[in-house]
């Protein structure tokens, strides 16, 4: 862990000046104002509301697989969930901390022969963020297996997923109302063979290296990716950032790549995607400070 123990007024959990480069999947981005990493809902808590107290602007972070960090950094406190790891089962249903990455929960639901969460194998992220964002894959989403959702709102509450405001790939979730876990309603039955069909899926259809997943949300009755790769665009590069050869919806970091870099090109597409076909794309990837 890099940067040095904050000062206490703001959180006895916070290192200053913090590199947040290597925290994210893609891996550009300067460096935050604090850093925390709270280990249980409680010091959680302490961190959003002390940052509150001094008018510092709070990034909640999972795996950090869906942000852009600007290459000013980030002049507020980034509060990472990764060490709130808890998980539990009570007959066919799963308590996961917001910081359980999808490979535990996955590795988890196999143990205890559950299933319902098979689909987000393979999704590189955090059960906050994937709530948060509302991810999905092969038709699904994550709000369909949750059963209730506890997030930082004063305390701790509960809310049921129909007051999440849940939606394609969104909800009302995130850093200004933080998920501190969820609850999932599975079956029994670890679908072993959907995990294997996933696996081959995205080895075949996804690039490898430092990406953050789809750059574009899919809209009504268009893949972003087919009308970008019908633009001609796979490849284009702008300085160490590429629209993949493998898939056109995913950004790749051909090294050495930085935020202005992603932005210029997430910009480019989306003029010649305008040009062509008249459709304005809008981002699935979050933007973390100042553009
Ligand atoms: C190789 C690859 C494949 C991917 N495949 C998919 C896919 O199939 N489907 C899909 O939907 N996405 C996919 N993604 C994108 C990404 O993994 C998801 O958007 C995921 O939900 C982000 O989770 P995270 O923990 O990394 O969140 P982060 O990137 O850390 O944060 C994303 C957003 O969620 C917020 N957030 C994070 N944690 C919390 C919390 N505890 N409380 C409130 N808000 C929070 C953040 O503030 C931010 O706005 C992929 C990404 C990669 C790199």
């Amino acid at each position: 862990m890099n940067g040095e123990w904050g000062e206490r007024r703001l959180c006895e959990l916070c290192l200053k000046d913090f590199s947040l480069k290597e925290r994210t999947a893609f891996g550009v981005g300067g460096r935050a104002k604090y850093a925390c990493f709270p280990e249980n809902a409680g010091e959680f808590a302490d961190c959003v509301s002390a940052a509150k107290r001094e008018n510092l602007p709070v990034a909640v972070l999972g795996c950090a697989s869906n942000v852009i960090v600007s290459d000013k950094g980030f002049d507020g406190a980034a509060v990472f969930t990764a060490k709130m790891n808890d998980l539990s089962v009570s007959g066919t249903s799963v308590y996961a901390a917001c910081g359980v990455s999808g490979a535990r929960l996955t590795e988890f639901c196999r143990l205890h022969d559950l299933s319902g969460a098979e689909f987000l194998y393979g999704i590189p992220a955090s059960v906050g963020g994937m709530t948060a964002m509302n991810a999905g894959a092969f038709g699904r989403e994550i709000s369909s297996v949750l059963s209730e959702v506890y997030v930082l709102d004063g305390g701790v509450k509960r809310l049921l997923p129909a007051e999440c405001g849940f939606s394609y790939r969104s909800s009302a979730l995130g850093s200004s109302l933080p998920v501190v876990g969820a609850t999932f309603s599975l079956k029994r039955g670890f679908d072993e063979a959907a995990i294997e069909k996933i696996r081959r899926f995205r080895r075949e259809r996804q690039p490898e290296g430092r990406t953050f997943g789809s750059t574009f949300k899919n809209g009504e009755g268009y893949f972003a990716g087919a009308l970008i790769e019908r633009a001609g665009l796979k490849n284009y590069a702008v300085g160490g950032a590429a629209v993949s050869g493998v898939h056109a919806n995913f950004i790749v970091n051909k090294g050495g790549a930085t935020a202005a870099d992603v932005r210029a090109l997430i910009a480019y597409i989306k003029k010649r995607v305008n040009a062509l076909f008249g459709v304005t794309l809008c981002e699935e990837v979050r933007y973390l400070g100042e553009f």
